[in-house]
């Protein structure tokens, strides 16, 4: 796809207004853009892909309810950070995190979920595409993905996008 300078503001208002039309009103959405948040280049329905297949799973996960969070904030990544860190590269990024109080991911699968059609859904339910379209699109970007989740507690995926180096 075709790469422009993005707003993830103007990414993240177009997945606020779905969530908000089409989940469950069980599931509470909280969201934080920072004003000064820096800007990224990338294919805007990719990205949004990205976010859909996140928000999506988040809600799967919480079937009785929960609260959803989007959050973005500007991150730089330092030698010492990457170097705990096998999968973050030092530089400038814009961090997009999709977080949930759902299930959790239980440490015996979480290294499996990113795999091609790996899922636990009910036929039907699930393709086990979504995490590794994720990724796919993610790498093509020159960016990353971070899980952190706990069972019984919840899920945070953050996305990690090369920031726009501007000069003013
Ligand atoms: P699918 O959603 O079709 O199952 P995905 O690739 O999107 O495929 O996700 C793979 C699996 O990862 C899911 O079936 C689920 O077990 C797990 N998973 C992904 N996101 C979450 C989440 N936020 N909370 C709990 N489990 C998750
Ligand atoms: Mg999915």
């Amino acid at each position: 796809g075709e790469h422009t300078l993005l707003q993830v503001k103007h990414l993240i208002d177009e997945i606020k207004h779905i969530v908000l039309e089409t989940f469950p009103k069980s599931i509470r959405l909280y969201t934080n853009v920072p004003q000064e948040l820096w800007t990224v280049t990338g294919d805007a329905t990719q990205l949004h892909q990205v976010l859909m297949n996140l928000v999506v799973n988040a809600r799967d996960a919480m079937l009785t309810g929960g609260t959803l969070s989007i959050t973005c904030k500007n991150i730089i990544i330092d030698e010492i950070y990457a170097k705990t860190h096998p999968e973050a590269r030092v530089g400038s990024y814009i961090g997009i995190t999709v977080s949930d109080t759902g299930t959790g991911i239980p440490a015996e699968i979480a290294e499996r979920i990113f795999e091609p059609f790996f899922t636990t859904k009910e036929v039907g339910k699930g393709t086990g595409l979504g995490l590794s379209t994720v990724i796919g699109i993610v790498k093509s970007h020159n960016g990353f993905v971070s899980l952190t989740s706990e069972v019984g507690s919840g899920t945070h995926f953050r996305v990690y996008l090369p920031a726009v180096e501007t000069n003013e």
